[in-house]
């Protein structure tokens, strides 16, 4: 690398996230990109986007789309990679080959690395023959005594010098790895491409990255990790090793079957960017409060490595959508109706379309507060946009409304209708008209209001009365306050 580069660099934060484009983004994989954000962010450095796709047989065509199309979704912008170029590019792995095979090099000329066209059958039958002795495989014991020169289509093996070899964690603290768990590891295949085991220390390097934040699964290997870092003279980056997200009852790693979706269902499923990057951030982190709402400026501001849990945090979708129900609310408040509403696209029912935006907005307006995903809008606004099933036994088997007669229950729907038939259409003019309605009819709130509720709208939920009777407008709700009176007497004469 070039030295002045190398001294420019020298003390800037750099941080990266390096997925594999295998298509499916979980939880977990974003946290590892929240995180050298986060950090990179917080230290005025830079955070970098890798694309790790040496593995062919696990590429997945379009993946590296979802991957940015993620990142861009969660506000997480890269200073360095795919479409913004930098300094260290190629930032796929696939385009980097020569550079590996540079670096390959010279562990080559130093007596390092060797090729080995050992045939795989007898890599097994020593596996193997490891197992029934009952001892860890190494592959090291079986080092040819001669070895061919390398070329592209030979693997190309380290030569390890095993020993005990500690180091430091971020989060993890102080550890250790013995010799037993040292190796003659691959580090170009026979395909010529780099393993994940010796790209990323060469890429790390190039890219002058100072920490690495990944899953604890890479631990095992670090041992293997610091004798390559030795063998090439490189200063090993910090390492930041982020615990398993556990699933929802703790004990085992989150899995697929545990009702954990990908990024991008949560999205199609109306979770808000702001409350999964609030929630995930805080899956295994904390600032020493109670506070629960961050935002991405709240996060850089108060993040720190030395507050990451070293234990596995479990996964609570709950949590989640708790979470975004508390975004909807304040970015509702905080951005206004109008600035919203975009966000909602998509998200309405079926019969909404014939109905225009200013409509759409008022519904939004006294609903937004009951939601806890965007998608929610779809079964909790029906009403709004068509007239609702009517299903008598809501009334019948209503706690309230249960002892009054199908004639008194009747009798108090068309009172309403003809009480607010002269009612100037605004929400004060509605309130004052329902609780004059209260005092006329020597009803309970919890009664009529109920009754008025349920003929409306055919729904658990229904935000203020006087608010939905507003949006509805005057035809609507005299039309249906009517035909749930005439439902109820049509029941009453089939008795
Ligand atoms: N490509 C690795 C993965 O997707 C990244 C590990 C790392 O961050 O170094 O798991």
């Amino acid at each position: 690398m070039d030295k002045n580069k190398q001294a420019n660099q020298q003390h800037q934060v750099v941080t990266r996230f390096a997925p594999s484009p295998t298509g499916y983004i979980h939880i977990g994989n974003v946290r590892s990109a929240i995180y050298p954000y986060l950090i990179a962010q917080q230290n005025q450095g830079r955070f970098i986007l890798r694309i790790e796709d040496t593995d062919q047989a696990r590429y997945v065509g379009g993946a590296t789309n979802l991957i940015k199309d993620t990142l861009k979704w969660l506000g997480l912008q890269w200073d360095e990679g795919p479409d913004v170029g930098g300094n260290n590019g190629p930032y796929e792995q696939s385009q980097r080959k020569q550079i590996y095979h540079q670096w390959a090099q010279k562990l080559i000329d130093s007596g390092r690395a060797y090729a080995d066209d050992t045939p795989s059958e007898t890599i097994q039958a020593y596996r193997e023959q490891a197992n029934r002795e009952k001892r860890p495989f190494l592959y090291r014991e079986h080092r040819p005594a001669k070895t061919p020169e390398w070329h592209e289509g030979i693997p190309l093996r380290f030569k390890s010098d095993p020993k005990e070899r500690t180091w430091h964690d971020e989060v993890m603290g102080d550890l250790r790895a013995g010799p037993e768990v040292q190796d003659d590891i691959i580090l170009i295949k026979a395909d010529g491409l780099p393993t994940y085991n010796f790209a990323h220390i060469v890429d790390d390097a190039e890219m002058s990255v100072t920490h690495i934040c990944r899953g604890v699964e890479y631990l095992p290997s670090v041992g293997n990790y610091l004798a390559i870092y030795e063998a090439l003279g490189l200063t090993m980056p910090k390492f930041v090793s982020l615990p398993h997200i556990l699933g929802p009852t703790g004990g085992k790693k989150l899995g697929k079957r545990d009702g954990a979706k990908s990024v991008v269902e949560y999205r199609e499923d109306g979770i808000l960017p702001e409350a999964m990057l609030n929630y995930l951030a805080c899956l295994g982190w904390n600032d020493g409060t109670e506070d629960e709402i961050y935002s991405k400026t709240d996060l850089i501001q108060k993040f720190s490595i030395d507050r990451i849990q070293d234990s596995g945090a479990r996964y609570d979708e709950n949590k989640l959508l708790w979470l975004n129900g508390q975004w909807i609310r304040k970015l509702v408040e905080e951005e206004g109706i109008e600035n919203f509403y975009p966000r909602t696209k998509g998200f309405w029912p079926a019969s909404s379309t014939p109905y225009d935006d200013e409509y759409k907005k008022q519904v939004l307006k006294i609903i937004y507060d009951r939601l806890k995903t965007l998608s929610d809008l779809k079964t909790m606004t029906v009403y709004f946009f068509e007239d609702p099933e009517i299903d008598l036994t809501m009334i019948f088997d209503n706690k309230f409304l249960k002892k009054l007669s199908e004639e008194e229950l009747s009798e108090l729907l068309q009172t309403s209708a003809q009480k607010l038939e002269q009612t100037p259409w605004d929400e004060q003019n509605l309130q004052v008209a329902l609780n004059d309605l209260l005092t006329e009819t020597g009803k309970k709130p919890a009664e009529l209001f109920s009754l008025i509720r349920i003929a409306l709208s055919f729904a658990p939920f229904s935000p203020a009365l006087n608010l939905t009777m507003a949006v509805l407008g005057k035809n609507v709700v005299l039309a249906r306050l009517h035909h749930a009176a005439s439902a109820i007497e049509g029941q009453d004469n089939n008795f």
